[in-house]
């Protein structure tokens, strides 16, 4: 196997820290604290073509591949992983889903829009009480003619509130069928289609996580993507590629985290030595450089794999389950090494390990990914 980082990747990377340090790093300690989505950013990072990477270029997108997302979603989370999730959400997620699932129609409505960040996307699968069994979901759609009626709600959804444009998987048949899910795309501002509560979360607080409320909401059967009956199966497919950009957005908090361990562990003193010097953290930072490392491989495998036209539904759970695993591990030692600093709003060591946690949770918790991989395994 060989992966050798292409002049792309070079070029993102560069570009992703010149604009970190540029527009994010000055301001996002106050928007961790104030929970402030800076829309402002995202519309930025959108001029730059991060917000459609893989939407190809007849689209108004970057055109480029999982390799090239791997690394744009990795450098940016190095930085803030709040921004790391939100782009990861907005391109693979919202924009995955039309990209995959829409007609030529939706493709040209909503894709260029979305591939510059004029607009924002949000995607509703998960319910307040459906989560990793989002398949008995309670939301429904109710045929009346060439509409649809919706009603239910959404809960934990990126983008909830800020997002111009949602898609939303729904019932639309029998609970317990798989078949019995539809996704429809939906414009903000549609009556009533409302986002509710803002969660105040632990972590990636700067990305916004909102319900979305649906009441009596009607909808054109041209806002179906793909086939009544389809959503469940397509929202899985989804997430198979969405998986690679949670593993990135793991990876990236991960190294983030392991970076500023290993500057801290040269400069601070203790017994008249840097702490470096002592072996029980040297040893910490040989095992964190080695999972992530690790975590790397499997990530950019998958991303290789996906590239190639490959099912990834084993390999993106194993490397979103590695990686997610490891950014945790690696930012807990982070935070460690730091010792009481650490602990501290004044050095990164707990932003990242605040925001690591959510790596094993989003997209499918680790149990989750778990029951995919031996899924796959003993079938
Ligand atoms: C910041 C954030 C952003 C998010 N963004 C989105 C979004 O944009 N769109 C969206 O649709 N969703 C989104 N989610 C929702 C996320 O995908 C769910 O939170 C996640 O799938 C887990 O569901 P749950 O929270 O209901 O937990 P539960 O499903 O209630 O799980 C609780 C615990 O039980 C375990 N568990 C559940 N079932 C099993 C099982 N069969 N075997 C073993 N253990 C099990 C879980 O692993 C977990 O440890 C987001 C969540 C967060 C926190």
């Amino acid at each position: 196997m060989e992966l050798k980082t292409t002049e792309n990747q070079r070029m993102i990377a560069d570009m992703v820290r010149d604009f970190g340090a540029k527009h994010i790093k000055p301001k996002m300690m106050e928007w961790d604290e104030s929970q402030e989505f800076p829309v402002e950013v995202f519309k930025k990072l959108g001029e730059l073509g991060l917000m459609g990477v893989l939407v190809p270029t007849e689209y108004g997108g970057s055109g480029f591949g999982y390799l090239e997302y791997v690394t744009a979603i990795a450098e940016l989370s190095k930085i803030d992983g709040s921004i790391g999730l939100s782009m990861a959400a907005h391109n693979s997620l919202c924009t995955g889903h039309i990209l995959q699932f829409g007609n030529e129609e939706q493709k040209k409505k909503y894709l260029p829009k979305l591939a510059t960040a004029e607009w924002i996307g949000a995607w509703g699968l998960t319910e307040p009480n459906t989560g990793s069994d989002a398949g008995n979901m309670r939301t429904v759609a109710v045929q009346d003619g060439d509409y649809w009626v919706i009603n239910g709600a959404k809960n934990f959804i990126t983008h909830g509130k800020s997002g111009n444009v949602a898609v939303v998987i729904v019932r639309t048949g029998e609970v317990g069928d798989s078949h019995g899910m539809t996704a429809f795309v939906i414009e903000k501002g549609t009556e009533g289609f409302s986002a509710g509560r803002k969660e105040d979360k632990l972590g990636m607080r700067a990305s916004e996580t909102t319900e979305l409320i649906f009441q009596d909401c009607r909808v054109h059967k041209d806002q179906i993507l793909g086939e009544v009956g389809e959503g469940f199966v397509q929202a899985m497919k989804v997430l198979d590629g969405g998986r690679i950009s949670i593993a990135a957005l793991s990876l990236g908090i991960a190294q983030g985290a392991f970076e500023a361990a290993l500057a801290y562990s040269k400069e601070r003193q203790q017994f008249n030595k840097p702490i470096s010097s002592f072996q029980g953290i040297a040893f910490k930072l040989a095992d964190m450089a080695t999972e992530i490392e690790a975590a790397s491989l499997l990530t950019y495998q998958a991303a290789d794999m996906k590239n190639r036209g490959l099912n990834v539904n084993k390999e993106s759970a194993m490397a979103k389950l590695y990686a997610s695993e490891v950014s945790v591990r690696v930012a807990n030692e982070g935070v460690q090494i730091f010792g009481g600093y650490g602990f501290t709003k004044d050095y990164p060591a707990e932003k990242y390990y605040r925001d690591a946690k959510l790596c094993t949770i989003g997209e499918g918790t680790s149990e989750i990914q778990k029951l995919v991989i031996s899924r796959a395994m003993l079938k």
